[in-house]
């Protein structure tokens, strides 16, 4: 599993987080949610590696990451502006982290594709196309991002960190950017995705219905401390505290 130990952290004078601790089940989809400016993201980018915690530790599978850097992690990030490169097709972004993970820093030349064995290429395009698959995306692996919707390109973007098949995908509000018939409609394809892949989620959003749907177990956040942590049906039914059924809008 992966775990939190303990995290501080601290911008200038303001503490974000007061030693937050959290316990991740191997396979979970779990949400992190709570209002604006909680500390959501900041948990998010400390467990990634993007952010050092001033305090705590960071453990995967009981080996203790807090100092492995982001891409030796191996989690895969899905951010709310999905970061696809617009000069690239679909294809060529969903198998950018895996060309990157085989080639030494030297060899990441702007011509790319010819330095690896033609092994390794038809390994890269089938685990493209496995994931294309499962995100039926097949037919828009030659198109640029500039030619799809919000659903297609946040597709894309979960494509491009299936292929490293991560220990776990870690999202950061992926769905805020799209429309609400949309993000109701992705929100169902996340949760059958979770099912297929068994991979853990942890999953970041301020949207109390997002939470309560989608999640196997869900912390409620409020500055940098975590309220509740259960499923969504126990704290939606028996919240702790009055913070939490407001949050929730549990009938109490
Ligand atoms: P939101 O739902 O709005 O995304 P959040 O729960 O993700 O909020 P964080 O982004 O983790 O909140 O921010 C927590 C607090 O830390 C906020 O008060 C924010 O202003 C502050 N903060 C975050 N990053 C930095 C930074 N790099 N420098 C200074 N302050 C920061
Ligand atoms: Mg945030």
């Amino acid at each position: 599993g992966i775990e939190l130990r303990q995290i501080s952290k601290s911008f200038g004078d303001t503490l974000v987080l007061p030693r937050i601790g959290i316990d991740i089940r191997p396979g979970e989809f779990l949400t992190l949610v709570g209002p604006s400016g909680c500390g959501k993201s900041t948990l998010l980018r400390i467990l990634a590696g993007l952010e050092q915690p001033d305090e705590g530790s960071v453990h995967i599978d009981g080996q203790d990451m807090t100092a492995v850097p982001p891409a030796r992690r191996n989690l895969a990030m899905v951010f709310q502006s999905y970061a696809l490169y617009p000069h690239l097709t679909v294809a060529q972004n969903m198998m950018t982290p895996l060309i990157l993970r085989d080639l030494s820093a030297r060899e990441r030349l702007p011509v790319i594709g010819p330095l690896l064995s033609r092994g390794k290429r038809r390994e890269i395009a089938t685990r493209v196309h496995e994931a294309a698959e499962t995100l039926q995306i097949e037919h828009l692996l030659g198109r640029k991002p500039g030619q799809l919707s919000g659903g297609q390109r946040q597709r894309v973007a979960l494509g491009r960190a299936m292929v490293r098949a991560p220990k776990a995908f870690l999202m950061d509000e992926p769905l805020s950017n799209l429309d609400a018939a949309l993000r109701v409609h992705m929100r169902a394809e996340l949760s059958q995705l979770h099912r297929r892949l068994g991979t853990t989620f942890i999953y970041v959003t301020h949207d109390q219905t997002e939470a309560l749907t989608m999640s196997d177990r869900m912390a409620v956040m409020k500055e940098g401390r975590i309220l509740q942590l259960g499923t969504p049906d126990d704290i939606y039914r028996d919240p702790d505290t009055l913070d939490v059924a407001r949050f929730i809008g549990s009938p109490r």
